[in-house]
């Protein structure tokens, strides 16, 4: 295993890092696979199907492929394997935006330190006390913390202290059960804190692979040092953080770049640490305050590629649950779960202390969103497609991390885990918090999907659970 040291690209034998990126092979890959024939293609789908991922060429066949007839196929097997290893249920989460203080340089982000019309602000713990509690009221478990990188004059112990804030709020029958976290990259000795502090997932984005574009949209801070952040995820393994979740920033450059260089990240992880990453992000560019960039992708991905993306990496890499974020109108949102996307946030705000006021202050957010419905619009949008809105959180809690996840995940027994913790929890929801339209609507689902269930084992134990949630009980999962 590697050895990384902190504050510099050297290993612990202060050789320099290497990209493990090969720009070279991306490129010669996506030549040599560029006239991929209908049968050939076909002929991938089909093995995808065997649910064992695909590799990089694979992918790139795929990728160059925009055959309709193909295209189809794609989507009916991200489909399938969705359905086999995920069911039909949606993981909810809520970001939690703590601070807009930002020293880096990212030509697309509203955050950026030069951005002079951005209102900063890093909530207090009694401010971040009071957004933990509104998301609570409205019914979320889950949140993603998300700070730009700069921290009030604690520093890191910011974070620190904010997570443990999360986690204390209590409110009614609720609280925030899993705390995931977004922020720049630590060294180990900091991601040992965080994983003290009980953090789900911790996630960071590469943005783009593509070491020109980086440099040309990453202009200052410590941003602009490429293999700090791409090394990011080996240092909090090393921490010991074995939940990691990785994703590229749609429309800085091609996408087809961007996947196959992310299948290679995919790779180094597996390779260095015997399990990849938890989850993959799938962010598109959306319009910033005064952000060019943002407003005119270089390489804009267009919905149909987007979801052609999003069914891909479904098939390539079937264990790794896909994220979807409010940046994404309800329409592609819709499109986009049967294909792939396993987890979503709802009711989001990206401006410190935006769940606690009325009016969405425009001039402290990070980017404009796609998505505007409430939770509960968008839980009662899901039931009504027959989806079940899952506020789990059971796997962490219960060690089911890194490679006990993938473990269990594998011979599909954690659909089988996730089935009934989604129905527990969205009971929970639809006793404490939902309107009464989307409580009728969602009690209808639940018994439409105990009827439908063959497995009188699963029935039983779903019953118990429903039961002793209708009962009064709460946080019941296995
Ligand atoms: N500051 C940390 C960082 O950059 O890694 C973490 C938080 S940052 C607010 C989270 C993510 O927001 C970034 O990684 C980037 O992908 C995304 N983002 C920034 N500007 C965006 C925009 N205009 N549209 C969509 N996503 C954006
Ligand atoms: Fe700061 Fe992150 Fe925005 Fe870049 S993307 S300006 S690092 S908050």
């Amino acid at each position: 295993m590697l050895k990384l040291n902190n504050h510099n690209n050297n290993n612990h034998n202060n050789q320099k890092l290497e990209n493990f990126i090969d720009e070279d092979l991306i490129i010669k890959t996506l030549e040599a696979t560029k006239d991929c024939s209908r049968e050939w293609a076909k002929r991938i789908v089909a093995r995808a199907l065997e649910m064992e991922g695909l590799n990089f060429f694979e992918v790139s066949c795929l990728l160059n492929c925009d055959d309709p007839e193909v295209l189809e196929d794609i989507f009916a097997a991200a489909r399938q394997i969705k359905d086999k290893i995920y069911g039909d249920r949606i993981v909810m989460f809520a970001p939690l935006y703590i601070s807009n203080l930002c020293g880096n340089e990212c030509l697309y982000c509203a955050f950026r330190a030069t951005n002079k019309e951005l209102a900063r602000r890093a909530l207090t713990q009694e401010e971040i006390e009071r957004e933990v509690k509104n998301l609570v009221d409205q019914g979320h478990k889950r949140v993603l913390m998300v700070a730009g990188e700069s921290y009030p004059h604690e520093g890191f112990e910011y974070v620190l202290k904010s997570i443990d804030t999360v986690y204390k709020v209590q409110s009614g029958n609720g609280s925030i059960r899993r705390v995931n976290v977004n922020i720049a990259p630590l060294e180990v000795e900091e991601f040992r804190q965080l994983k003290e502090k009980g953090i789900g997932t911790f996630q960071l984005f590469q943005e783009t692979y593509h070491v020109p574009t980086y440099e040309k949209m990453h202009t200052g801070g410590k941003k602009k040092n490429f293999l700090w952040r791409l090394y990011a995820m080996d240092r909090a393994f090393q921490a010991g953080i074995d939940d990691v979740g990785i994703g590229v920033l749609f429309g800085l450059y091609d996408y087809k770049y961007e996947i196959l260089a992310l299948m290679q990240h995919i790779k180094h992880l597996e390779d260095e640490f015997g399990v990849g990453p938890h989850t993959i992000s799938v962010p598109r560019l959306e319009p910033a305050d005064g952000s060019s960039v943002s407003v005119e992708p270089p390489f804009p991905v267009t919905d149909e590629q987007f979801k052609k993306i999003v069914a891909i990496l479904r098939i390539a890499v079937p264990y790794t649950g896909i994220i979807m974020s409010t940046r994404e109108t309800p329409k592609i949102r819709r499109e986009t779960f049967a294909v792939g996307v396993s987890q979503i946030s709802a009711g989001s705000r990206t401006n410190p202390g935006g769940y606690s006021v009325d009016d969405f202050e425009e001039h402290s957010s990070q980017f404009s969103l796609g998505d505007h419905r409430a939770l509960d619009e968008v839980i009662n949008d899901l039931v009504t497609m027959k989806y079940i809105p899952s506020f789990c959180t059971a796997c962490y809690r219960l060690g089911r991390t890194g490679h006990d996840f993938m473990d269990m995940a594998k011979p599909g027994d954690i659909k089988y885990h996730c089935s009934l913790n989604a129905l527990s929890t969205l009971l929970e929801y639809l006793n404490d918090y939902a309107s009464p339209r989307t409580k009728e609507a969602g009690e209808k689902l639940i018994r439409e999907k105990l009827d439908a269930s063959d497995d009188e084992k699963w029935k039983t134990i779903a019953s118990e659970m429903l039961e002793q949630v209708k009962s009064g009980k709460r946080d019941c999962f296995i």
